[in-house]
């Protein structure tokens, strides 16, 4: 019977199921938030300690701070360490910017995730 020879071709790539990427419980959300916390410390303003707002730096030293905050400083000294700043005009760190909105906006998804956790126990 001709049609019935039907090889079984296995593919060596099929995909293997994927591991559930799932956060097991509100423990695995309170991990992502201690980590956003610890994150957003490092984002914080030397002067104000609020997450920087337009970040810039004064050249000089390695403190960060939002744009206002340091608008009196420029090409004076470094409010906080006193090192002479040589930066004459404000140059906003964009990089240092992306990074801040990515952490706001990943405070946000783990806010809500924790909001639509609650039904999980309605
Ligand atoms: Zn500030
Ligand atoms: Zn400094």
């Amino acid at each position: 019977m001709p049609g019935n020879r039907q090889p079984r071709v296995r593919c060596g790539n099929e995909p293997r199921p994927a591991p559930a990427m799932e956060p097991a419980g509100r423990g695995a959300w309170a991990h992502s938030r201690a980590a956003l916390g610890r994150l957003e410390n490092l984002l914080r303003c030397s002067r104000c300690a609020n997450i920087l707002k337009e970040p810039v730096c004064l050249g000089g030293c390695e403190h960060i701070f939002c744009s206002d905050c340091v608008s009196d400083c420029l090409g004076t000294r470094c409010p906080v360490c006193h090192t002479p700043a040589w930066i004459q005009d404000v140059k906003i760190n964009r990089q240092l910017d992306n990074m801040i909105q990515l952490c706001s906006k990943l405070r946000n998804l783990i806010h809500d995730s924790k909001l639509s956790g609650r039904h999980t126990f309605c």
